[in-house]
């Protein structure tokens, strides 16, 4: 019976008619809503079209928060809403969407989606031969496009003219329920499009929602649909996942879900081996995240990606060692751009993040030697301190560096005194370093 009942609560029948109530009645308050993008609305409404607000910004209105951005869906084509406006821009292949730039503010304006067995004339959904979407601009009415929306909390119309809230797929219900659930059949439309997998981990654990069975059941059994992603849109989802302020609830989850694999294979194979410290790097490295995010610090990908790849490259250090002539960082070069190598076949690291993570890396061999004027010399370098901060984290999840974090940290603030005597006790701790076998000299010739 809770079953049927539940069957009955699914967005997976298309209703006719729209529930439509009161934004003000459900907490929306207009001043928590962006200038600019009521200002988009107006516009649109008074050149005769139709226009909402809709998505996130919708969603997090209800929930009493305060919306990131705010977007606005309408029947104008892309062409129509340039037409609008004086600073707008078509951007996009895959989904045509319209940037309208007002004061410092881009508000994001799509065009009404259709539903594809409708369509008729030209090509403007082009699915690959494994049913991905590769394409999505066949235009529709409202009633359709909040049907290829993703989750129901997200497909909710907010018409500031006059207040009211449309609800197409009880969305508004899934709101009071915590309760996330995928539009339509949950397989095809994973399927679709595979990064909803995602985002349904990703708003779970943002919102605190439950995600309901059926559109949890084919995560688990599917979650290789990930596979057909391209490298740079997964990117763009793992900055999402991991920069959402969640991120370690949300690496969990991804685990759970066989997620992970797909998006850091070598750090799925360390979450398996339970209780292990690399396990704990990871998660130290996420709750790090989030916990500067939550004091309102700077955070940057490079420092995820490079704990995240960390166990792996020490493993690859560890097995190229044997037939290894040179030094340690040559060692560490080599192992990275394997490691590195593996990882850009999931996800992208544009370089802009992936040159920062080696110099993590590399830093790590020189933290310890610090003779002579190498402790000035590294204070000095650009990446010093995501570099301590590493080092830190490392001691944290367990490895056990003969307090080197500590000596860092005082070194950092001591006056010049004190830092000579960390710099003489950092001598003392330091194991003797191996003498160089001396090189034997090419007996000299015989010039006679
Ligand atoms: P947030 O911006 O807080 O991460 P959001 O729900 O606004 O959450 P966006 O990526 O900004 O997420 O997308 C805006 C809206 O577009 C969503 O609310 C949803 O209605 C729709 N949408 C986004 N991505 C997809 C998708 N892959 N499939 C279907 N609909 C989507
Ligand atoms: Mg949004």
């Amino acid at each position: 019976m809770l079953k049927k009942l539940k069957k009955l609560f699914r967005p997976n029948t298309k209703p006719l008619t729209a529930t439509r109530v009161s934004g003000r009645e459900n907490g929306i308050d207009k001043r928590d809503i962006s200038h600019n993008a009521l200002k988009v609305i107006e516009l649109l409404q008074d050149a005769g079209w139709q226009a909402y607000l809709v998505g996130g910004g919708v969603r997090d209105l209800l929930l009493g928060g305060h919306p990131k951005d705010f977007d606005v869906a309408t029947d104008a084509t892309p062409e129509q809403v340039q037409k609008v406006f004086r600073r707008a821009r078509i951007i996009g292949r895959r989904f045509k969407i319209v940037h309208v730039r007002m004061g410092r503010e881009v508000i994001e304006v799509t065009t009404f989606r259709g539903s594809h067995e409708e369509a008729s004339g030209k090509q403007h959904a082009v699915q690959s031969d494994k049913g991905i979407l590769l394409r999505d601009n066949v235009y529709g009415d409202l009633c359709s496009d909040a049907w290829r929306r993703d989750f129901s909390i997200n497909a909710l119309y907010y018409d500031p003219s006059d207040d009211s809230i449309v609800d197409y797929c009880n969305g508004l219900s899934a709101l009071k329920q915590k309760s996330l659930s995928i539009i339509g059949e949950p397989d095809a439309r994973y399927k679709e499009d595979p990064v909803r997998m995602l985002r349904a981990i990703r708003f779970m654990s943002k919102l605190g929602f439950s995600l309901d069975a059926a559109s949890e059941q084919p995560i688990r059994e599917h979650s290789d649909y990930l596979l057909e992603i391209p490298p740079a849109r997964l990117f763009e989802e793992v900055l999402k996942l991991f920069m959402s302020g969640r991120a370690e609830a949300i690496l969990e989850q991804l685990h759970h879900y066989h997620l992970l694999e797909h998006l850091f294979p070598a750090a799925a194979d360390v979450f398996n081996r339970d209780e292990s410290q690399a396990k704990r790097l990871l998660l130290c490295a996420a709750a790090n995240t989030d916990e500067r995010l939550a004091q309102g610090k700077r955070v940057t990908p490079a420092f995820i990606y490079a704990a995240f790849l960390w166990p792996r490259l020490q493993q690859q250090m560890q097995a190229l060692r044997s037939q290894h002539r040179g030094g340690e960082q040559e060692l560490l070069n080599k192992a990275a751009t394997g490691v590195i190598s593996e990882q850009l076949q999931r996800t992208a690291i544009p370089k802009r993040f992936l040159i920062p993570m080696r110099e993590i890396w590399t830093l790590q061999l020189r933290l310890p030697r610090r003779d002579g004027r190498r402790a000035y010399t590294l204070l000095e370098h650009p990446r010093f301190r995501a570099a301590y901060d590493f080092l830190l984290l490392r001691e944290q999840s367990g490895e056990e560096l003969g307090q080197l974090g500590h000596w860092w940290t005082e070194f950092q603030v001591a006056s010049e005194e004190r830092r000579q005597a960390l710099l003489e006790s950092a001598r003392n701790s330091q194991a003797p370093r191996k003498r160089k076998r001396p090189r034997r000299r090419k007996p000299a010739k015989n010039n006679d």
